[in-house]
């Protein structure tokens, strides 16, 4: 049966409320309708709500403190997050467990974070055991506050690096914008929540489009592999209203190719040095082998997006559709497994004459 998203006012917060995205909703049968080629959300996605929102200042974030607005009206990558009971959507996800691979708690940074995640793993837990993430706010946390969250019974931690260099992430998040968040303490909890999660139980989601280059986002995405933690990746969609409303998105072309060299260097099916890149860090040309490149568009797994895995298929959970780009808009990263058609699309896009060599 649908429920009625909360208006706000004097209604109830977190962790008695939470916020959940429209699709979400429609995917838990708490609204009506139906969603672009009939989509379909396998994990869902929680926002703690707070009556004045969260502390950080991030250029991109619809969320962001000093936007305009109250916190109530501000929109989250570019869509409403209407407020639900929290026991209410617990209870549509235990009932459609079958069909819910991952439920993910975003922290926002606030004082009563912490408990509050707990309180609503706690409740969670208590109905189903759908595995958790918890897409944290590094500023409230430490080692204690991971490892309570790993005994309560989370599975997945997700840290919203998001810049992949420390000039990029002072410029969109830290002191450029007062947002008060330090790259020092984000990579504290990245290195924390791997020693007590484990291998590929950590992940960084990263934004293409803030500012990093080609190389840097790449290089990065080898690191995390070698760590064994997942590197997300993001394509970055200006939020209206915030401080990066006039940016420009990264060029489908751009987009794509990170994507597919990111899925190749991920696969162990290219090294580093078989890219070459321009002074400034863009991709200039990349050695691989035809087959390789023909094989991946064909799979189509290097265009889908990047995100939390439903444990019993292993394919993705998350697969936050929309998230940065518009219906009939070109897909940015699919939330299904691209058709022959998307296919096509896919390698039209990626212009792989101008800067594959194949060898
Ligand atoms: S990828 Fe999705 S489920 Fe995983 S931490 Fe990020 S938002 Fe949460």
């Amino acid at each position: 049966m649908e429920a009625t998203a909360l208006n706000a006012g004097s209604r109830p917060r977190s962790p008695e409320v939470l916020r959940t995205s429209n699709a979400a909703a429609l995917s838990l049968r708490l609204a009506a309708g139906r969603f672009y080629r009939d989509v379909e959300l396998g994990g869902i996605n929680v926002l703690l709500d707070y009556e004045r929102g969260c502390h950080a200042n991030c250029a991109y974030c619809g969320l962001a403190r000093e936007r305009a607005g109250t916190y109530e009206d501000k929109s989250f990558i570019r869509v409403d997050w209407p407020a639900y009971p929290t026991d209410r959507i617990i209870e549509q996800m235990a009932r459609q467990a079958e069909r819910m691979g991952r439920f993910c708690i975003s922290q926002v940074v606030h004082p009563r974070t912490h408990p509050d995640t707990l309180e609503i793993i706690r409740r969670f837990r208590a109905r189903t055991d759908t595995p958790i993430s918890v897409l944290c706010a590094p500023p409230v946390l430490n080692r204690e506050r991971l490892q309570q969250y790993k005994d309560a019974g989370v599975d997945m931690i997700g840290v919203g690096l998001d810049a992949v260099t420390e000039e990029t992430f002072e410029r969109r998040r830290g002191r450029a914008v007062r947002g008060g968040l330090q790259w020092k303490k984000y990579w504290e909890i990245i290195l924390r929540s791997r020693e007590i999660f484990g291998p590929w139980k950590v992940n960084c989601h990263v934004v293409v489009g803030l500012g990093d280059a080609d190389r840097a986002i790449l290089e990065f995405s080898a690191r995390a592999r070698r760590a064994q933690i997942y590197a997300y990746l993001f394509c970055f969609f200006p939020e209206p209203g915030s401080a990066m409303a006039g940016a420009r998105r990264p060029s489908l072309f751009r987009w794509r190719r990170i994507q597919l060299l990111k899925h190749l260097l991920e696969a162990g099916d290219i090294r580093p040095g078989d890219i070459q890149y321009n002074r400034r860090g863009a991709v200039a040309r990349a050695s691989i082998p035809r087959a390789l490149v023909d094989r991946a568009i064909e799979d189509g797994i290097a265009f889908m997006t990047n995100g939390c895995p439903d444990q019993r298929t292993g394919l993705v959970s998350c697969t936050r559709p929309f998230g940065s780009y518009r219906p009939g808009e070109p897909w940015r990263d699919y939330p299904f497994v691209p058709t022959a058609a998307d296919r096509t699309a896919i390698r039209r896009q990626l212009r792989l004459d101008r800067w594959v060599h194949y060898r």
